[in-house]
């Protein structure tokens, strides 16, 4: 294993009814700006018990934040922190909201001209305003990481700091009921990629982390189909484990001390940024075209992999990883997201750009042993057509 120091700050209010939690949560002189999405928290009840729970607290609201959140949305926050001394933020939606929040809490603070240094400079964040989050949808981890992902002009780019890491999260399965097939889907996916990209490296004898990482996998395989099943799609227990898993995945416990390899992020963070395809829907056509290419690289893990998750073990090792590949891209189909560019009506003619602008964000070194290069990227985007 390798050497690490691993916090994570964040306290978890799990399970129905939860919401009511933040008023013991955040301070009583706080003044907050509750931030969310186009508006989903309105139809489901999560507005209402956010507004019950804090009847003692004084606070304004920001919304609008929109999937894969922007610059320009996010600056315009700006003003009503200004106006009204914000310095609480409480976001409530999915990813994207609680990325949008970790940018408005850095921006808020940022003593330079223009924050959005801090993703294009890589500027560090030495202040941030508190945050609070209440998760409605299960996929990326933000609720309870130091990570966020902003778009601006067709650049989607990453920063972190664990001056962003919320707070304190609430989780309530209940409240993922609401959600579309394919947002659950993305979601599902989202979380099995960000696990097996911290698990498909090379081994550094990082036995815990591993077992977890299987763990989260297979819980995600095996649920994941049954949250949109008409007979068991309702289920909470359904909902709760993915919820679980979809935190635990990225929350720094099972990254902790292993190689990270988060080449399908990058390269699928370009496919949203150009093209506008769903976050999850991105991973799902990048990550078996990223096995595929760098099979002899990951050849052990691989092989681990396709004996633990998916209980292959006859037959000669090229083979059982090929057909470990083959279930990966199975179970992409079953949560019915895409695996190839043809899925989504790119092809050849769409590679050169892509690659472009992974030169651009400087995206040349990926992987866990950054010896992804462009020319690999390439390879990559190719075999996933
Ligand atoms: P999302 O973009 O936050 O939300 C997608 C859609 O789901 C929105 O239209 C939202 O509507 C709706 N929605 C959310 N909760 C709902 C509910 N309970 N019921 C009905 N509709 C609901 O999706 P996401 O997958 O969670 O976030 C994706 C973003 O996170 C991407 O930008 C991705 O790059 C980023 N990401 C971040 C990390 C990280 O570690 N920070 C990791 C991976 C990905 P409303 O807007 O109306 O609420
Ligand atoms: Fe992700």
């Amino acid at each position: 294993m390798l050497n690490f120091s691993f916090k994570n700050p964040t306290r978890i209010h799990f399970g129905e009814g939860q919401i009511a939690a933040i008023s013991k949560e955040i301070p009583l002189d706080a003044r907050v700006l509750l931030v969310y999405g186009g508006g989903s928290i309105k139809g489901n009840g999560v507005y209402q018990q956010v507004s019950d729970a804090l009847t003692e607290h004084t606070w304004f609201e920001f919304s609008g934040i929109e999937p894969n959140p922007t610059y320009d949305t996010l600056m315009k926050a700006q003003e009503i922190i200004k106006t009204e001394n914000i310095d609480y933020l409480l976001a409530v939606g999915g990813g994207s909201v609680v990325d949008g929040a970790k940018f408005i809490a850095a921006a808020a603070l940022y003593e330079g001209d223009d924050a959005w240094d801090i993703l294009a400079k890589q500027q560090a964040v030495t202040k941030a305003l508190p945050i609070g989050a209440i998760l409605t949808l299960p996929a990326t981890g933000s609720e309870s990481n130091g990570n966020a992902v902003v778009t601006r002009d067709g650049n989607k780019l990453p920063f972190k700091s664990p001056l962003l890491c919320p707070l304190f999260a609430v989780l309530d399965p209940n409240v993922t009921l609401s959600l579309s097939d394919r947002q659950i889907s993305n979601g599902v996916v989202d979380a099995f990629i960000h696990t097996i990209e911290q698990y498909l490296t090379y081994s550094v004898n990082g036995k815990v982390q591993d077992r977890f990482s299987e763990g989260l996998m297979q819980t995600l395989i095996e649920e994941g189909p049954k949250a949109l099943l008409p007979e068991t799609k309702k289920n909470l227990e359904v909902r709760a484990n993915i919820m679980w898993s979809a935190t635990m995945a990225l929350n720094g416990l099972i990254g902790a001390g292993v190689p990270q390899d988060w080449s399908t992020h990058m390269i699928g963070h370009e496919l949203t940024g150009a093209f506008g395809i769903d976050h999850a829907r991105t991973l799902s056509i990048v990550l078996p075209a990223v096995m595929k290419v760098r099979k002899e690289q990951k050849r052990e893990k691989l092989l681990q992999y396709a004996a633990r998750v998916w209980q292959i073990t006859d037959g000669e090792d090229n083979a059982r990883i090929d057909q470990a590949i083959r279930l990966t891209e199975e179970f992409f189909e079953t949560m019915q997201v895409p695996t190839r560019l043809s899925h989504v009506d790119l092809g050849s003619k769409d590679i050169d750009l892509l690659i472009e602008r992974l030169e651009q964000h400087g995206m040349t070194a990926l992987g866990e042993n950054d010896d992804i290069t462009l020319a690999i990227s390439r390879e990559i985007l190719s075999q996933a057509l």
